[in-house]
């Protein structure tokens, strides 16, 4: 295979951090259960994509991360995958209690498509995913947060109002994602995000996916994440 270097020039990689961490430039590579790997190979994928190859290995360490790629990267695996791995090691939390991980999407189809990932990549690491989001009834959401489960996908609307109904915990919560980083302060969702995080202990693990990185989204990402791992693909727009 490629040199992690020329792996990272030809797929116009940049990582700015401490401790710069090597890509992961295959399946092989990353070192992940085998049931897993052959799921992703079963929906026909051959290697992880840029983002992924240099998103695992870091979430894995534990370190929080700004990724910024374009649509259509391979975003949603790149930070769901190393949950799965991250839960496997820590099974001392109660689903009961509340979820190990918050994913934050800004619309119910992108949560939709977060929690279909979920559920078809994490089945054989026994993850259990529920969606929250706002335009349906909330028992039926109510009612899967009671029968416990390790991951949350939620649009922030939708989590503020369950969480203002104390019907869930985030106490537990030791990976939090804010996927769509920008779309999601587009939409004007900044407020319910910074209460959601309040709710979430600090000692977390953060990682923002954003395809833009305009000042709005620097500064969110200033105040929620702990010496980041940034982490390009391709051209950035500010
Ligand atoms: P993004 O969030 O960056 O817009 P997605 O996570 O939605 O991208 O992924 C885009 C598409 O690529 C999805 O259909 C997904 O199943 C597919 N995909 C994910 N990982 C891989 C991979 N390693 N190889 C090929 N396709 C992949
Ligand atoms: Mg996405």
């Amino acid at each position: 295979g490629l040199s992690a270097d020329a792996y990272c020039r030809r797929h116009e990689i940049t990582v700015t951090g401490d401790n710069v961490i090597q890509p992961f430039t295959s399946f092989e590579a990353t070192g992940f259960p085998s049931e897993l790997l052959r799921e992703m190979r079963q929906a026909g994928f051959s290697a992880p994509t840029p983002i992924q190859a240099q998103s695992w290995p870091i979430a894995i360490q534990g370190r929080d991360i700004v990724a910024i790629a374009k649509t259509g990267s391979g975003k949603t695996l790149g930070y769901l995958v190393p949950s799965f791995i991250l839960m496997k090691q820590r099974r001392n939390h109660n689903p009961r209690l509340g979820p190990t991980v918050l994913v934050l999407s800004p619309t119910r189809e992108l949560a939709t498509q977060i929690q279909d990932e979920a559920v078809k990549f994490g089945k054989s690491s026994r993850i259990s995913c529920t969606c929250l989001y706002g335009g349906a009834p909330k028992g039926p959401q109510l009612r899967d947060l009671d029968r416990g489960v390790d991951i949350v996908v939620a649009t922030p609307g939708r989590l503020n109002d369950i969480l203002e109904m104390k019907r869930v915990s985030l106490h537990q919560v030791s990976y939090l994602v804010l996927d769509e980083a920008d779309r999601m302060l587009d939409m004007g969702f900044e407020p319910q995000i910074r209460k959601i995080v309040k709710e979430v202990p600090s000692r977390r693990q953060t990682l923002m996916y954003t395809a833009t990185w305009p000042k709005e989204v620097r500064r969110i990402a200033a105040d929620l994440l702990v010496n980041p791992v940034q982490v390009n693909i391709g051209n950035v727009d500010e």
